[in-house]
């Protein structure tokens, strides 16, 4: 069946939370407690779909449908199946369940979910406590069998990266989307009992610099020294992200790696993101601490100049997979001997699993790959208390 919901303009989250940009980030954690907590259990937003198609949102069990703006009840009934429309959702509306998890287009989620209209599109938002957000998001992350230590670091560094977000919250009606532009969230489906119970064995637990939530930036494998982030990105210069270096992710299948690219293959990658590249007549790769930091482009158009990074960026996920490799001419183009996979910033995950095996514990873990930080609680009294 359709849902119609003939009410008044849509609740718009961003009222409520305009003028947070002159508080301290200690002071728009606590506000945005009063606003999505229950007890000391802190909610985050997660943008699951945003969609002009219809959407379905079933439970085996009691659901209840609110409109969020004049607080009427819907719905409240057992084992519904309701498409939501763009054109015949109007105000925003929460749905919640008892008993059996809420599913959207048949994917299961826990906590409640919310159903806005912007612009003509469905968006639809699950509000969920960040420890069961968490199960989901570590269970994606790492791989669970790994040891549990290891686990736990992954945990506390998911759940710090997401307190970082929540605390740049600007009015926005979500913190986090569920792509890889935050951190890869695909619901109950996913969950795994050992990362579930490393999530819940380190609740509340943060990696902080001077009590602030660090950007806790983590990859598959440094390959032997993680990256300094302003190598990676511009922007910030985080002291907490410098060259680590990791004699403990040898067992990564992408320790070292080689692969060829073909001048072609170059010329089609650079094609797809910037018009006029002519013959690529060379390419010069500039390098700091091991890393190719920066790409020259030369040819028959002009000259392209692009970072290490957008140069890696250009290609399939698995073809270059880290800046850390030297390149060698070949008869069509280059050779790439290399070391690790991912960016290299932060957190080395199979180095994690190195020094989990030699008896290291999660906090040693976290404090080796991000140095000068503390781990804190994060519960609301202590960390408003900082
Ligand atoms: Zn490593």
């Amino acid at each position: 069946m359709s849902f119609s919901i003939s009410k008044a303009a849509f609740f718009c989250a961003a009222l409520i939370l305009a003028g947070f940009s002159s508080c301290t980030p200690s002071e728009k954690f606590l506000i945005k407690q009063n606003i999505h907590s229950a007890g000391s259990k802190i909610y985050i937003r997660v943008l699951l779909e945003v969609t002009d198609s219809r959407v379905l949102i079933s439970s085996e069990s009691r659901m209840k449908i609110t409109d969020q703006k004049s607080q009427e009840i819907l719905y409240n009934g057992k084992g519904k199946s309701i498409y939501f429309q763009p054109d015949k959702v109007s105000s925003p509306v929460q749905i919640e369940s008892w008993g059996s998890p809420l599913s959207v287009d048949k994917v299961p989620y826990r906590g409640m979910i919310e159903v806005h209209n912007i612009l003509g599109k469905i968006n639809i938002i699950n509000v969920i406590k960040i420890n069961e957000y968490l199960y989901s998001v570590v269970a994606g992350e790492i791989i669970s069998t790994w040891p549990d230590e290891a686990l736990k670091a992954q945990a506390v560094a998911a759940r710090t990266y997401t307190y970082h977000h929540l605390l740049k919250r600007n009015g926005a009606i979500y913190d986090l989307d569920n792509t890889n532009n935050f951190q890869v969230y695909k619901g109950i489906s996913v969950e795994k009992e050992s990362t579930t119970n490393a999530v819940n064995a380190t609740v509340d637990k943060i990696a902080c610099e001077n009590n602030k939530p660090i950007v806790a930036f983590f990859h598959s494998a440094c390959g032997g020294i993680t990256a300094d982030d302003k190598d990676v990105w511009t922007g910030d210069n985080k002291c907490y992200l410098r060259p680590v270096k990791c004699n403990y992710c040898r067992e990564s299948p992408y320790y070292s790696w080689e692969e060829n690219l073909s001048l072609y293959e170059i010329r089609e990658c650079l094609n797809k993101e910037y018009r006029g590249i002519g013959r690529i007549t060379g390419i010069r790769f500039q390098r700091k601490d091991n890393r190719v930091s920066a790409a020259v482009i030369s040819h028959t158009n002009g000259v392209l100049n692009l970072t290490g990074n957008e140069f890696r960026l250009l290609f399939p996920v698995k073809k270059i997979k880290s800046m850390f490799f030297l390149a060698k001419k070949t008869n069509n183009g280059l050779k790439l001997k290399g070391h690790g996979w991912g960016h290299g910033v932060g957190m080395c995950q199979w180095g994690a699993k190195g020094m989990a095996e030699k008896g290291a514990d999660y906090i040693e873990i976290l404090k080796y790959y991000y140095k000068g930080i503390q781990i804190i609680n994060a519960g609301p009294e202590e960390y408003a208390g900082k």
